[in-house]
């Protein structure tokens, strides 16, 4: 995703001699597994901006990307907190009220007007975001494939990048299964395996890919209506709808981050212990679903860095770039992260304000970004 949104966003500003390579096919790594919620809360000012200029991306993902489709599904989004985090949860909302982002707090009254299924008796506060969704990743991913193609990019799938060719310290290219591609601009968006790529340019990135479970869980039938997506900072889970008569599940844990996995081999699946857990959370939070029934799970990775942020930043030989550590966020800010990656390469650091804050240097100099709820995963 990340990627293509760069290449397709490059070609926006008339660089049309992009070549996007892939391993696989499009959508093979994290990003075909996306539960691909676009929530707007976010704890920092550059996030905040971020996720705004994204939402808005998908909203009109047809004007803007030649006619493709993200799958946008409008629900609303609501996040219910207890009083431990109420104060950083207010204090986001404001941030991101003052941003521009619509989204309001909301008591547990509203918020089972908003909802009538779920509990709110463990709840404070929330907020409730009327404008959020949800997309399809993978109609996302050829969306941004095709419009960037039509611009003049090539896409060379099945195609894995093994070294980097280098001139002295400038980047000169990739060596690739198929053959060397000369370019003095190289991009390492390879989300789960960029800490590998980047090995090849001798740059070491502090990103380790973990294990992230889903489970699908199917409403009883008399239940079965459209519900916004539902933040949990209570049970720490996340849900959204899914095709009708599903809801989704995923875990909010930063226990999550210490489950370290190879990319190429990791249990895929969801564990009958796992699954019960997360039918034990989603039925605390919406009690009907205490008759609903495990359908499916399966598990992606995260490609995540100590802070939970991406990396944005040139770095290593000259002509090389990293966008990689999204940390569970890639998705939803893959039309920024695009924006933001086309800037950097045809402006340097200068080109987009909020570049500097993703450096790679932040974290050797121990000013690691912090958000309102700390290192507190996912916000
Ligand atoms: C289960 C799950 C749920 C998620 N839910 C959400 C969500 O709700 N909202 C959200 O915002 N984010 C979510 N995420 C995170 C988000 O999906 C990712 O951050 C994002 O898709 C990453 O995109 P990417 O392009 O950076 O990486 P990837 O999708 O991993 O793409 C990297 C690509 O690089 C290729 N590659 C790797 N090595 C090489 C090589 N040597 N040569 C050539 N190609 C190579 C791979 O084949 C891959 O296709 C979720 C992730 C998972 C797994």
């Amino acid at each position: 995703m990340t990627g293509l949104s760069a290449a397709f966003h490059l070609t926006r500003r008339g660089i049309r001699n992009v070549v996007v390579l892939d391993k696989g096919t499009i959508a093979s790594g994290g990003t075909g597994k996306s539960s691909a919620c676009v929530r707007q809360h976010y704890s920092t000012a550059e996030t905040c901006r971020m996720i705004r200029y994204s939402l808005e991306f998908f909203q009109h993902f047809a004007e803007r990307v030649d006619g493709g489709s993200c799958g946008f599904r409008h629900t609303g989004y609501l996040l219910g907190v207890d009083d431990k985090m109420r104060k950083p949860m207010e204090a986001s909302v404001a941030l991101q009220r003052s941003i521009g982002i619509d989204t309001r707090l909301v008591s547990p009254v509203e918020m089972r007007e908003l909802e009538p299924r779920l509990r709110t008796d463990d709840l404070v506060t929330g907020c409730y975001e009327a404008a959020s969704g949800y997309c399809n990743p993978v109609e996302t991913a050829q969306g941004f494939a095709r419009a960037a193609r039509a611009a003049g990019a090539r896409i060379l799938e099945d195609n894995a990048v093994l070294g980097l060719l280098l001139e002295g310290d400038r980047t000169r290219g990739v060596r690739t299964r198929t053959g060397d591609i000369l370019a003095p601009v190289v991009v390492n968006a390879a989300g789960l395996w960029s800490a590998r790529v980047a090995a090849m340019a001798g740059v070491e990135l502090p990103i380790h890919v973990c294990r992230h479970k889903i489970s699908i869980v199917s409403w009883p039938e008399a239940e079965q209506r459209p519900h916004p997506m539902v933040y949990d900072f209570v049970t720490n889970i996340y849900t959204r709808p899914e095709m009708g008569e599903h809801i989704l599940v995923g875990g909010l844990d930063a226990d999550e981050s210490r489950d370290a996995v190879d990319p190429d081999a990791y249990k895929e699946g969801v564990s009958l212990d796992e699954s019960t857990d997360a039918l034990a959370r989603v039925s605390h939070r919406f009690p009907a679903l205490a008759e609903g029934h495990i359908a499916r799970g399966y598990a992606g990775c995260f490609d995540v860095t100590p802070d939970w942020h991406p990396i944005l930043d040139r770095v290593g030989p000259e002509g090389y770039y990293v966008a990689a550590g999204f940390s569970g966020h890639g998705f939803k800010l893959s039309p920024a992260v695009g924006h933001m990656v086309a800037a950097l390469v045809a402006e340097g650091a200068k080109g987009h304000p909020d570049l500097p804050t993703f450096r790679l240097s932040r974290f050797a100099e121990g000013k690691p970004i912090r958000g309102t709820y700390g290192d507190w995963l996912m916000c």
